[in-house]
């Protein structure tokens, strides 16, 4: 059996959103633009997946527009937000434990003259609110703040930092990255006070090709694309109806279950700190970051990539770091200010809503295991 205990890596695609985009891709395949019935139907199923993906979001169907990642939102956003506010400033605000599809743009930027100041987390792995007074500017034209933090399950002061932003700098866009948070928290973009959020399919059971990007109504956003004109001109490009019909589809079960998910996720992560508080004590939170699918551990004295290669063998999937970090050192746990022996040791584990208690005392037992195998590296 497999315990996969990686779903902020990304999650397994739900029934109902793989039978969804069957049936776009071999009844309804239609091109969205064509003006024949097969292409009308179309274009009718992607209104009602764009409001379906609009409800889980609690926004309007005409501010959301589809992407094919969450990477691809979180670009846009940015350069979108400078181009508008380029005769206002060069100063971006953001933290410094962004997920790499905002923290690389912002690198970019700085090498052709943008400043960016980069919060740094405390060791509950949130930004201070004065850190950000301090930051904002007249010439600041955006502040992006993610709403939970992928490594740790933080989850970031964002409508505050909004609010804030609004006083202080009031010609700022404020932008958010919503890929862990959307369908784990409750939240709107209005509630929040965002003009731009971004949320990606694959991490709420939907394929991996389709996000979408939150654009506040009102805002004369710059395209990211020049085409044909679908996604009102902004993102032109056939549609991936059916990566976006399985959005849908996931977004309308993920909507319906939310509490009971968040719940169930919750549950688990006690259970799961219980069960290692007990057999393994030498395990540790990392933080307690109140996200409930995300639980960030350490084993000191252990390097996490070895731990990570040998529960693997043992089927039991977590991650050390990001996934996306390939290898390179976690920049969040850096910027947490852990010590050596913390940061090495530091892997995170994450649950979906399907997920067990069963995968959970997999988990427990490999970890046991693999710590009577392994020496502690000598660090
Ligand atoms: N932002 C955060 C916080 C993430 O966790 C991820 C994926 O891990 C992304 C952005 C990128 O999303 P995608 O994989 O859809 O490009």
């Amino acid at each position: 059996m497999t315990a996969y205990l990686d779903n902020a890596a990304t999650t397994r695609v739900s029934p109902a959103a793989a039978e969804a985009s069957l049936r776009a891709m071999t009844e309804e395949y239609g091109n969205p633009s064509a003006r024949y019935p097969l292409g009308s139907h179309a274009a009718r199923s992607l209104a009602a997946h764009r409001a379906d993906v609009a409800a889980a979001l609690g926004c309007e169907s005409r501010e959301i527009c589809f992407t094919s990642c969450g990477t691809e939102g979180d670009n846009w956003a940015i350069r979108g937000a400078l181009e508008l506010g380029r005769r206002m400033g060069r100063h971006i605000v953001t933290t410094s434990i962004e997920h790499a599809a905002v923290l690389e743009p912002c690198r970019h930027l700085e090498q052709q003259g943008y400043e960016v100041t980069y919060l740094v987390p405390g060791p509950d792995g949130k930004i201070s609110l004065d850190a950000l007074r301090a930051a904002l500017r007249p010439d600041t034209v955006l502040v992006s703040v993610m709403l939970v933090n992928n490594e740790l399950g933080s989850v970031q002061p964002v409508r505050e930092a909004a609010r804030l932003t609004r006083s202080l700098a009031p010609r700022a866009l404020v932008h958010c990255d919503a890929v862990q948070g959307f369908l784990k928290l409750p939240f709107t973009p209005r509630a929040l006070g965002v003009d731009l959020l971004t949320v990606s399919g694959h991490k709420v059971h939907a394929p991996k090709g389709v996000g979408a990007l939150y654009i506040r109504s009102g805002l004369r956003f710059p395209p990211l694309l020049l085409g044909g004109g679908q996604e009102s001109g902004l993102r032109p490009g056939t549609e991936a109806t059916a990566q976006i019909a399985a959005f849908a589809a996931a977004c309308r079960e993920g909507k319906r279950s939310m509490p009971q998910d968040i719940a169930h996720m919750r549950e688990l992560k006690e259970y799961a700190l219980a069960q290692l508080s007990g057999r393994l004590p030498e395990v540790r939170q990392v933080v307690a970051g109140e996200a409930p699918h995300i639980l960030a551990l350490t084993l000191p004295g252990y390097k996490a990539e070895v731990l990570v290669r040998v529960l693997g063998d043992l089927g039991v999937c977590v991650s050390a770091g990001s996934a996306c970090h390939r290898g390179k050192p976690s920049h969040v746990y850096a910027a947490l200010g852990l010590d050596k022996a913390w940061r090495e040791g530091a892997f995170r584990v994450s649950f979906s809503a399907g997920t067990t208690r069963g995968e959970v005392d997999a988990l427990v037992d490999a970890l046991a295991q693999a710590k009577a195998q392994l020496f502690p590296s000598m660090s």
